[in-house]
Parts: C-alpha cells; sequence; structure tokens
C-alpha cells in the first residue's frame, strides 16, 4: 500500500504474485459520511493483458498439480482470510457500509466456501462398462477464467466464484466493483504466499475495464455476477470468442405468506429476509404477498419493526441497516420512492436516517397495483412492496408474472401445504419458512432473466470445467467403422 497525493492510502492490485500500481487511481468513497477514504489503482490494457498473460502462464502447472495440493492451498488460503477477518471486517464496513458484525460474518462466510469447495469431489463418470470398452466421462480445466463481481457482497461472490474455479485447476483474473475494490485487493495480498504466483490476480479499475475483460481472447470463460442489463452485455461480448459464460443477475423475488403463520414469529424474519444489507440483496425478498386474513396485523407488525429499526453507520455497534453502497445507487432508489409517493401509493416509512452519506429510511408500500413500477422492477434498496392476495392459484400466477426468477419463499405453519406452493415458483430456489440461506453444497442460479447457469454445488464447479469422454478399448486391436 502506498498513499497518494492527497495522503489516501492506495491499495496495490495482485499480478503474478506482484504487487502492481497504475499512475490513475480511482477514489473509494465511504457511504456512511460520502467521503474517499482511499484508493484503488485503475488498470488499463496493458495491466489487463500483463494479468492474463499471468494467469495464462501459471495455468499449466496449476492444472497439473495434484488436487490435493490444489485443496490445502485453498485451505491454506482460508485459513489466512480468517486470520485476519478483524481487519478485512472493519475495510469491508468502510467500503461497503454493512454494520460491522455482518460484514465480519462475510468474512467467515468466504474462508467457509474457500474450505467446503475444497473437498467437494470432481468425479469421473463411467458412462459405459461392458465387454467391449469403458467410457470415461472427465472434467477438466477450461483456462484462464474472467471473474466480475458486484459490490453488494464483494468478497463471497468473489469466494463463489474462486474456490470452485481454482479447485477445478483454472487460474483467474478477478474484478471487483469499482464501488468496492479494497477488500479483495488486500485478500489477493494475504494470499500471494499461500497461492502459486498468477494463479489468482486481482485487478482494479473504472467503468472501461469490465468490458476490456469480457473482449479479451485470454480467458476461456467468464463468470459474472451483477445487474441483468450487464449480463446481456457481457453475454453479446463473450458470443464473439464463444467464451464460456455463467450469469448470476438481478431477481424480483416473492415470498408468500399463507393465512395460517403465527404474525408474530415471522414479522421479523420476514423483515430481515427484505432490509438486510440495506435491501441490496440478490435473493432479497422484493414482493411480499401477505394473505387478506392477516394482511393488516403483519403490516402494522413490519411498519412496526421498520420504526424500531436502526439505520446508520455500519461502524457503530447499535446500527441494524447501514447506507445505500454508492452515490448512484442512492439516487436511483430515492427517485423511486419519490416516484411512488407521487403515484399516490401509501409509503409507510421507517424511523429517521442520518442526513450525512447516502442513508435512505427502510419504507414499505401498502398494496400498490401489481403493474406499479416498485412491484415490477428490481428495486435494490430499502422500498418493499406489501402485496394482499386472496387464493393460492392468484398468488403463485402473480409471482410468477415477472421477468426475474431467481429464488422466492413460502410461509406456513404447514410445510407439506408450503412444499406444494413451493413447487409451482418458477425459481431457482425456493426457501419453506426462512430466507437468504445459501450453502456451498446446492446450487444457486436464476430462471428467466435472472441468470444462465449455476454457481455452488458440484453442478456449479463443473461450470469451471469442460467435459470430455475418453473411449477406452478392453481388448487390443483397432475398431474401424461404426
Ligand atoms: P452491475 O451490473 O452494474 O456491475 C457488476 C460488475 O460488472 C461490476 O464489477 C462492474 O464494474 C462490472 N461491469 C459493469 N459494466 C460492465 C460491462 N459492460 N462489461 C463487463 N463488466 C461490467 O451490477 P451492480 O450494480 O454492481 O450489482 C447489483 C446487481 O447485481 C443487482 O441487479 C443484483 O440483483 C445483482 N446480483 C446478483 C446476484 C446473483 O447471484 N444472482 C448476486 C448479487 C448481485
Amino acid at each position: 500500500m502506498q498513499n497518494n497525493q492527497t495522503g489516501a492510502p492506495v491499495y496495490s492490485m495482485t499480478i503474478g504474485g506482484e504487487p502492481v500500481m497504475t499512475t490513475a487511481t480511482i477514489p473509494v468513497i465511504n457511504p456512511a459520511t460520502g467521503s474517499v477514504f482511499a484508493a484503488a489503482p485503475d488498470a488499463g490494457a496493458a495491466e489487463l493483458d500483463r494479468a492474463v498473460s499471468a494467469a495464462r502462464a501459471a495455468f499449466a502447472g496449476w492444472r497439473a498439480t495434484p488436487l490435493a495440493e490444489r485443496r490445502a492451498r485453498l485451505i491454506g488460503a482460508a485459513e489466512r482470510i480468517e486470520q485476519n477477518a478483524r481487519e478485512l471486517g472493519a475495510l469491508f464496513t468502510r467500503e461497503q457500509g454493512r454494520p460491522a458484525g455482518f460484514a465480519r460474518q462475510e468474512i467467515h462466510a468466504a474462508a467457509y466456501w474457500f474450505r467446503a469447495m475444497a473437498a467437494i469431489d470432481v468425479p469421473v463418470e463411467i458412462a459405459e462398462d461392458s465387454e467391449t470398452r469403458r467410457i470415461e466421462v472427465h472434467h477438466e480445466p477450461l483456462g484462464v477464467v474472467c471473474a466480475i463481481v458486484p459490490w453488494n457482497f464483494p468478497v463471497l461472490l468473489a469466494a463463489w466464484k474462486i474456490a470452485p474455479a481454482l479447485v477445478a485447476g483454472n487460474t483467474m483474473v478477478l474484478k471487483p466493483s469499482p464501488f468496492t475494490p479494497l477488500c479483495m485487493l488486500r485478500i489477493a495480498e494475504l494470499l500471494r504466499d499461500v497461492l502459486p504466483p498468477g494463479v489468482l490476480n486481482v485487478i482494479s479499475g473504472g467503468d472501461a475495464l469490465g468490458p476490456m475483460m469480457t473482449a479479451h481472447p485470454g480467458f476461456a470463460k467468464i463468470s459474472f455476477t451483477g445487474s441483468t442489463a450487464t449480463g446481456k452485455r457481457v453475454m453479446e461480448s463473450a458470443a464473439r470468442d464463444l467464451k464460456r459464460v455463467t450469469l448470476e443477475l438481478g431477481g424480483n423475488d416473492a415470498a408468500i405468506v399463507l393465512p395460517d403463520v403465527d404474525v408474530d414469529a415471522v414479522a421479523e424474519a420476514l423483515f430481515f429476509g427484505a432490509f438486510y444489507n440495506t435491501a441490496q440483496v440478490c435473493i432479497a425478498t422484493k414482493r411480499l404477498y401477505i394473505h387478506d386474513d392477516i394482511y393488516d396485523a403483519l403490516r402494522d407488525r413490519l411498519h412496526a419493526i421498520a420504526r424500531s429499526a436502526r439505520v446508520g453507520d455500519g461502524a457503530l455497534k447499535e446500527t441494524q441497516f447501514g447506507p445505500l453502497q454508492n452515490a448512484p445507487q442512492y439516487r436511483r432508489v430515492k427517485q423511486l420512492i419519490e416516484e411512488t409517493r407521487a403515484a399516490g401509493h401509501v409509503l409507510l416509512e421507517g424511523g429517521p436516517v442520518p442526513e450525512q452519506g447516502y442513508f435512505l429510511p427502510l419504507t414499505l408500500v401498502d398494496n400498490p397495483p401489481d403493474d406499479s413500477r416498485v412491484v415490477v422492477e428490481e428495486a435494490f434498496g430499502p422500498i418493499l412492496p406489501l402485496l394482499r392476495y386472496r387464493s393460492i392459484d392468484e398468488v403463485v400466477a402473480r409471482a410468477n408474472a415477472s421477468e426475474y426468477g431467481l429464488a422466492g419463499a413460502v410461509w406456513s405453519a404447514d410445510v407439506d401445504r408450503a412444499l406444494e406452493v413451493a413447487r409451482r415458483l418458477d425459481t431457482g430456489t425456493v426457501w419453506i419458512n426462512q430466507n437468504l440461506q445459501s450453502t456451498p453444497q446446492a446450487p444457486l442460479g436464476g430462471h428467466k432473466h435472472s441468470g444462465i447457469g449455476v454457481e455452488n454445488g458440484l453442478v456449479g464447479l463443473l461450470e469451471f470445467t469442460q467435459t470430455k469422454s475418453i473411449y477406452i478399448p478392453r481388448q487390443a486391436g483397432y475398431k474401424t467403422g461404426f
């Protein structure tokens, strides 16, 4: 790390195991104050080329490294991250805004993912085992993976890519969001003596860097997490040289509350499922369908929770909900709240929020029409429409009437009844009586415009591989024709 002209610390990139700085830098803002507190390198074509070359040079050695050794390196990475969790957690809060306890949780979750992914077996399947031949199906690494991640979970979503890609024998160039580059730059620095040089390269830059990466011919695959609009551009760019893609995109998740729930028992979980991380979660509840019988009671309970929620600087102990992560997102969500109010919909606002920084009150909308912007679009901020429904068929149709299909939830005292509803939702994940859950063992991905492919689980790991079928004859000699 160095300091720039203004005295702000500038974090270094990691390319080929070496620290790399650039003359130009991008400022990093603490969203709780709106002030710049650090800077990150602004990589251009030269640094990108250098990173891709380093990753390509490392690939042959890394893929030939025995799996047990690759696994050991990943476990070593998990240990190094855990040892530095306190420092990384504080940095996370400063750049991302999330309250300290939750920030540290993400650091530990990333380490957990490294360990768990290292334990997943990459199988060799036997497609045929007959008198004449055996056919083995192998899963081989692809080469250099381009990983691009957003600002809402800047460390965990990077771990979801790094761990499986590296276990499978690939090398990587990863780019964090320009809004939250520091934690991943710092983690790469901490791992310089844990992973062989060039296996994991982390570079940062402004808006030009992402498109430059997806167009770079040196990558075999792009693993992208971000908005649906950007995901479409990524796929278009990847198509030019048929790079493989995994796209984890936006969501407009519905949670359906059946009339048999205990309102007081579910209210808090429903609230956190929507507003955790100040509602900047791809798999957050973004449309809350409540049965008519309990609508008024649950709405009032949720409003009471919103009024008592403590919104503020994540560095303060009492804070439950931090700021919006960046100025453009703050402006977008603020405008959506104003537009929703101007359209005459009833807003139920949470308590006061700090004036300085990117803060907005946690806001509920009382039964707006299905075609209102706040229902149709992914807000990705603290405004949640509460929607009244009367029958299961009706609510399933309304929940599925979205261009998105990331996750969903069903809440009921009767798990079997909830399961019947869960089966009918067109989403990649459905939770019953819980939300925001993910695990390294279960695939997570989106239907429709929420993405292509999955992350996590064996299926997610195999997305970082190329399938190869090998036909092995039982006897010597040559088989001709069919
Ligand atoms: P974004 O699409 O604006 O940016 C994501 C990343 O892509 C950033 O690193 C950005 O610099 C980069 N990027 C921007 N333009 C690019 C381009 N043309 N080519 C290549 N890269 C480019 O998204 P965001 O605002 O950072 O994140 C919020 C969105 O991400 C929400 O829609 C959210 O639902 C989604 N998300 C999805 C998941 C999931 O698992 N499905 C997880 C988290 C967030």
